[in-house]
């Protein structure tokens, strides 16, 4: 079915028009300096493209986790004035959502921008309070989205103000964004490789039995890998166990074992810490020892998987990739999955850790097919969950 994208209206369709764009401006700011700009600049070509067509533009984001409070560190100022340099015009400011929006608003002229103050200064937003919502959707005409990353919150930006609006639109990053997550979870390229790591078994078991149909293996390694190795029945020392998931991991295995391959051997460490001594362990690890890394079997088992056909998912790092010694394993996949797409596989990667992971392997987003700017919306989507955000924009064909 899909969502109206701004693409699918008439070019004159925005023109005079009060377009409100909730976008993701959650960057990383120390004392007023912007630290990494990536996320705004993932927004730009949406802003260009409505600007373009002499929208009037009021972009709304949050920014960190204020609770429903005014933080000066967390206010959005110094983004207005990033946004300005970036986009070459002045973008106004407005102070707060309610009071001082839309007067500045009315002000507007076709193509001129205003970003609001941190949504989540308002106890409204996270609450999705009704009247927080309409007073939001008074100041526009059309509601477009183009903040993917937070798509799975039913907030007043992202879900309640969007039943105001005849319009409801996905933006340029947010059509993206579905486009390619609807391709790897309906109708992947074969074969289907997913690779699975991190932590937390709790994000990926729902991934694993939404894509267990057409997937053709998971490669699992990380902290959630021990979990699924003890109820194979492996020692495994210290490392991460999930004991509130280990049924659930259980029942996964007996139900789909064959297609999940699991680490066959490990770097392990006493302490996680740089320059512990470390020790390889094939198949069991000691009392005592923690798993950090996937082993260079285990290497090479998974990059046996990752050749230049069908299509690769991946999310969650292979070991604590955070301190070099144990980034090894992380690393040589990183670099295996990018072969892969120079020769022909289609490449998806989601995940906050797991895009740091490319960027240590010097791997730029341009060199794989698409780098999701989401973390838990991303997982969200893939396990089947119809994210709100997505759900209220207006579906193409309805
Ligand atoms: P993403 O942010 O890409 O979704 P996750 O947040 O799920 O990824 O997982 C990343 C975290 O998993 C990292 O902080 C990493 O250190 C941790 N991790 C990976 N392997 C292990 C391990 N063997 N033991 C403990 N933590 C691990
Ligand atoms: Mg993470």
């Amino acid at each position: 079915m899909g969502k109206l994208s701004i693409r699918d209206l008439p070019e004159e369709a925005y023109r005079g028009k009060r377009v409100f764009v909730r976008v993701d401006f959650n960057v990383p700011i120390k004392g007023g300096v912007i630290q990494d700009d990536t996320r705004i600049r993932a927004s730009l070509p949406t802003i260009e493209y409505l600007g373009g067509r002499g929208a009037r533009l009021i972009l709304a984001s949050h920014l960190g986790r204020p609770k429903g409070k005014k933080i000066p560190e967390l206010s959005l100022e110094p983004v207005a004035h990033h946004l300005s340099k970036l986009t070459g015009k002045e973008v106004k400011f407005a102070p707060d959502c309610t009071n001082a929006a839309p007067e500045i608003v009315s002000r507007l002229q076709d193509g001129e921008i205003v970003l609001l103050e941190n949504l989540r200064f308002n106890p409204g937003e996270e609450a999705n309070d009704p009247s927080f919502a309409r007073s939001l959707a008074s100041l526009a005409d059309i509601y477009v989205n183009d903040a993917f990353g937070t798509a799975h919150r039913a907030h007043a930006s992202t879900y309640g103000m969007a039943k105001f609006f005849d319009l409801r639109l996905a933006g340029l990053l947010m059509a993206r964004e579905i486009e390619f997550l609807t391709k790897v979870r309906d109708n992947p390229d074969k074969p289907f490789v997913v690779i699975l790591g991190g932590a937390k078994v709790k994000d990926k078991i729902g991934v694993i039995s939404n894509l267990v149909a057409r997937a053709d293996v998971f490669l699992i390694g990380g902290g959630m890998s021990y979990t699924f190795l003890k109820a194979e029945g492996r020692e495994i020392g210290n490392s991460l166990f999930d004991e509130k998931h280990f049924e659930q991991v259980k029942d996964l295995l007996s139900s789909y074992g064959e297609k999940i391959k699991l680490p066959v051997d490990h770097i392990a460490v006493k302490e996680v810490v740089a320059g512990a001594q470390k020790r390889h362990f094939e198949g069991d690890i000691e009392k005592g020892w923690i798993g950090v890394d996937i082993g260079e079997k285990t290497i090479k088992l998974y990059k046996s998987f990752l050749k230049g056909e069908g299509m690769i998912f991946w999310n969650g790092p292979l070991g604590v990739f955070e301190i070099d010694d144990f980034a090894h394993g992380t690393m040589e996949i990183a670099r295996a999955v990018k072969e892969a797409c120079e020769n022909g596989a289609k490449v998806v990667i989601g995940g906050g850790d797991t895009v740091s992971a490319i960027h240590k392997a010097g791997i730029k987003d341009e060199e794989l097919t698409h780098v999701s700017t989401g973390g838990g919306a991303t997982l969200e989507f893939l396990a089947g969950v119809e994210l709100p955000g997505i759900k209220v924009l207006t579906d193409r064909n309805g």
